[in-house]
């Protein structure tokens, strides 16, 4: 595509990259064909080559953003099917990543918008936040009906009841009956997974010590920041990012490091492109580059590192047929696919994929409240996909999609680490309980 960036804008190092990515593509349109908005809408500017002009035009042209370009803008998912299919290499995360931090610079959007956003920014950053929220959520949702239509659907999806941490909360979880650790790994135990999904974790640090890998929780580090990055609100989110790149720096240097584990694919995408994001910054650079180096999705840490016990257990005759759900940020954030499926394959159960499983649960971050209607179009087809092949539990790498999805289905949803640690030792997923 050509473009016509001028020199002085050039001297820009987001425009640089932008611009860079904006040549490669050669709007042939082939990506319209799997996005999710594109399929449900219609609407050339609801499709990735729509909106990749949408953000050409505002950055060529120093235009500020207007209702309608938020509007297409907002209706991205960021899921990155797109960037799966396009024959030309076209990296859109980073030209929507780009766009939305020029909306946040030159647009402003309504009274209640803002309201809305810096709200959720504010709750679900924080695991005492989301606390507080959803303790006054259990006393006010009674009288949900005095409240606009998103408040009433948030407080419709805010969980007041939380499952108990069964594991101690510790800065180091020691490898078991070794005296020197296979390994030593950071874990992100991310913001509102430790509070909803607490067994994730646990699975994920029970199972690494069992095959003789350390694990270390650092206390300062919480959310990784990508809630505040795809809101466009670059202060906040740079300020967290800095934080953990300091944090994990530090401990890769003085203690060593082998890998920095994300078992939360949304999470796990944005830390392996702290690289990219602090890639002119003279002081991160050469650090963010080495975090996300050392970052890895659990379930490809497992595949490629890890040997891994599986018991021939009498306990576990049943074999289920497990369909798996390929989150966004996985399959097309990460490139991570196959991995997740070899793990479950080798418990000896049956792993099946969904039909249009390239296609977003609706899930994706803060979207299924702030763009309510598409994301319970895309999940009544989900539903509608999974159970077509009628499967006993659903499998997926990502809290996001199980929060989403198992709102709308009776089928259990595990996260495939809890599978894993089942199927090496651990105790049986409390949910498969009524399977
Ligand atoms: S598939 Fe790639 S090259 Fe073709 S229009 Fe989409 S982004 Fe551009
Ligand atoms: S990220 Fe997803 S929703 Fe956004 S343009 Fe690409 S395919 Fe469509």
């Amino acid at each position: 595509m050509e473009t016509n960036f001028s020199e002085k804008q050039l001297g820009d190092a987001k425009n640089k990259s932008s611009e860079k990515i904006l040549r490669k593509c050669v709007h042939c349109g082939f990506c319209n064909a799997t996005c999710p908005t594109y399929e449900l809408l219609g609407d050339e500017l609801d499709g990735p080559r729509g909106r990749i002009y949408l953000i050409k035009d505002m950055l060529e042209n120093n235009k500020p953003a207007n209702e309608n370009i938020v509007k297409h803008i907002d209706r991205c998912l960021s899921c990155y099917s797109c960037m799966t299919t396009c024959p030309s290499g076209v990296n859109y995360m980073h030209l929507i990543d780009h766009g939305r931090n020029h909306i946040e610079k030159t647009y402003t959007r309504p009274l209640y918008d803002r309201f809305l956003r810096n709200f959720l920014s504010w709750v679900l950053t924080s695991t005492f936040n989301f606390r507080i929220i959803s303790i006054i959520t259990l006393f006010v949702k009674p009288l949900g009906f005095l409240f606009p239509k998103k408040i009433r659907e948030m407080m419709n999806l805010m969980p007041v009841k939380f499952p108990k941490k069964t594991l101690p909360q510790m800065t180091l979880y020691p490898a078991e009956k070794r005296k020197k650790p296979v390994a030593r790994i950071a874990l992100l135990t991310g913001c509102v997974q430790k509070v909803i999904s607490p067994q994730i974790n646990e699975a994920t640090i029970r199972l690494l010590n069992r095959h003789g890998v350390e694990v270390i929780v650092p206390k300062s580090v919480n959310c990784c920041g990508s809630l505040d990055h795809h809101l466009g609100k670059e202060k906040k989110s740079k300020e967290v990012f800095k934080n953990n790149i300091t944090i994990w720096y530090d401990e890769y240097l003085n203690n060593g490091l082998d890998a920095i584990i994300s078992n939360t694919s949304g999470c796990g995408t944005t830390l392996k492109d702290y690289g990219f994001i602090f890639r002119s910054d003279k002081d991160f650079k050469k650090k963010a580059k080495k975090i996300s180096e050392l970052t890895k999705d659990i379930s490809e840490y497992l595949d490629g590192n890890v040997k891994l016990n599986f018991i021939k257990n009498k306990k576990i005759e049943k074999k289920y047929k497990i369909a798996y759900h390929s989150a966004c940020s996985m399959q097309h954030g990460q490139k991570i696919h196959k991995e997740p499926m070899n793990l479950i394959k080798k418990t000896g159960n049956e792993v099946i994929e969904i039909p249009d499983g390239h296609i977003c649960c609706g899930s994706a971050g803060t979207y299924n409240l702030l763009q309510s209607d598409i994301a319970k179009k895309l999940l009544k087809n989900k539903i509608s996909n999974i159970e077509k092949i009628k499967p006993e539990i659903i499998s997926t790498g990502n809290v996001g999609c199980i929060s989403q999805i198992s709102n709308a289905t009776k089928i259990p949803i595990l996260h495939t680490v809890e599978i894993i640690d089942w199927y090496t030792g651990g105790p049986k997923p409390k949910i498969l309980e009524r399977i």
